[in-house]
């Protein structure tokens, strides 16, 4: 029905692959971008002119258009503008300055099996170790691996596999996505011991439970919810008085990665304080409130550590040389966007807040800013955001830069909490931007 004469078929009119891979732009974009990755793009453009998607006329200047914006990666930075500092769907942490650098530094040929001195093979991850152990001196040793959980399921398993995890049932949590802790847990042959109920777990509970086939006792920190009203856990310091009389070694899951107390979070447990109340291991995210890149760390008595190192699993959840170089930067260097986020004074938010409504036409309301994945549920951040219309929230997040606001009742909030001061002025660029086109 639809058939047209060959010669007169537009689609003879698409330019030919070669003619575009000619085109100047398209030979500069190989400079970025892989052979085969460039004729790709120009095939699927000229596919779509195929489909009578697109007029053949065209075509080389959407070749053009794709080709000079593409990038060998596809990743976007964001303008985080929720107000919630570790934003799992914007990748946890953004790294401090000192850790980017540490791993562009670490992205070559670098010494992270080498001692420069000698000429012989050192040991991997020793100075990110030193760093972790100068900034939790109650630590006896530690160790860096993949991430939170591959730190949890490492400890689980070289303690207990085989054997009994004991843990109270109102700390088997999802961690997120589906992920459940027990699972995880006994995926590698641990068995799980629950004990006590998911709103109280009583100390005798974990004493009743040990025998000689548990492996270790687990305290895991429900990070991402909290039980309120007739509810009780047992204290780590009293617990581990427990495990020692019984020669179990006592492990807690802190999850956020605080190496010490900080006021803002007074319920978030910490590192040290978990291992000065008699935890003999401690595991934790990297990219939660520690704010460093993915990584899991295992702090504790030297002993357990070096067990958990000496482990088959623990290659397999080996840390790779840019966590570890971002690793110790954040935690050598200076303040991680992150603890700066969560500290941010709220008379300087509502600063950069009036003044970027004064840029945009907005209007500056209260707002808590919240910690996001890395625990502390339900804490707010007091701070402010700008209000503008709820239409413009699509366009400032696929503008350049991009920008992620809050959509909230009917409104776009934007909360300066985690954006970068130096970036205010490029932030309200892209939402007058934005505005315009409303
Ligand atoms: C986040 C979290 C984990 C998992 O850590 P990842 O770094 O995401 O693997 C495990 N336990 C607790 C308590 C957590 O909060």
């Amino acid at each position: 029905m639809n058939q047209v004469a060959p010669q007169h078929d537009p689609r003879r009119l698409i330019p030919r692959t070669d003619a575009l891979l000619a085109l100047p732009e398209v030979a500069a974009a190989r400079r970025r971008l892989s052979a085969d990755t460039v004729v790709e793009r120009v095939r699927a453009i000229q596919e779509r002119a195929r489909r009578g998607e697109l007029p053949p006329q065209e075509v080389a200047a959407a070749v053009i258009a794709d080709l000079t914006r593409a990038r060998a990666s596809a990743q976007t930075p964001v303008l985080n503008a929720t107000g919630v500092v570790v934003h799992t769907n914007l990748g946890r942490a953004p790294l401090s300055r000192a850790a980017v650098s540490a791993m562009v530094d670490a992205a070559g040929y670098v010494d992270v099996e080498l001692d420069l001195e000698s000429g012989v093979r050192g040991k991997r991850g020793a100075r990110t170790r030193s760093a972790l152990l100068a900034a939790c001196p109650a630590a006896g040793d530690a160790l860096a691996v993949n991430n939170g959980a591959a730190a949890l399921v490492l400890a689980t398993t070289a303690l207990a596999a085989g054997r009994e995890v004991v843990v109270s049932r109102g700390e088997l949590i999802e961690i997120g996505a589906g992920f459940r802790l027990p699972d995880l847990i006994a995926s590698t042959g641990a068995r799980l011991r629950e004990v006590g109920t998911t709103n109280r777990t009583h100390l005798s509970d974990y004493a009743d439970a040990i025998g000689p086939d548990t492996g270790c006792l687990l305290k895991v920190h429900p990070s991402n919810f909290t039980v309120s009203g007739f509810t009780s856990a047992a204290p780590v310091s009293e617990l581990a008085q427990v495990a020692r009389d019984r020669g179990v070694p006592l492990v807690v899951d802190v999850g956020s990665g605080l190496l010490a107390p900080d006021r803002t979070l007074p319920d978030e447990p910490d590192a040290a304080t978990m291992l000065n109340d008699g935890a003999d291991l401690v595991t934790a995210s990297g990219d939660k409130l520690l704010g460093g890149p993915q990584a899991g760390l295992v702090l504790g008595r030297a002993d357990l550590v070096q067990r958990l190192s000496r482990h088959p699993l623990a290659r397999a959840v080996r840390i790779d040389k840019l966590a570890l170089a971002a690793l110790e930067a954040t935690v050598a260097g200076p303040t991680a966007p992150v603890v700066e986020y969560l500290h941010a004074d709220p008379e300087r938010l509502r600063a950069r807040a009036q003044a970027l409504a004064a840029a945009v036409d907005g209007t500056v309301v209260e707002h808590d800013g919240r910690v996001g994945g890395g625990g502390a549920p339900g804490v707010p951040l007091p701070g402010y955001a700008v209000r503008l219309p709820e239409s413009i929230a699509a366009r400032l997040r696929t503008g350049t830069p991009s920008v992620l606001p809050r959509v909230h009742d009917g409104f776009t909030l934007i909360d300066l909490r985690c954006v970068p001061e130096a970036d205010d002025s490029r932030l309200a660029e892209a939402v007058r931007a934005a505005m315009r086109a409303d």
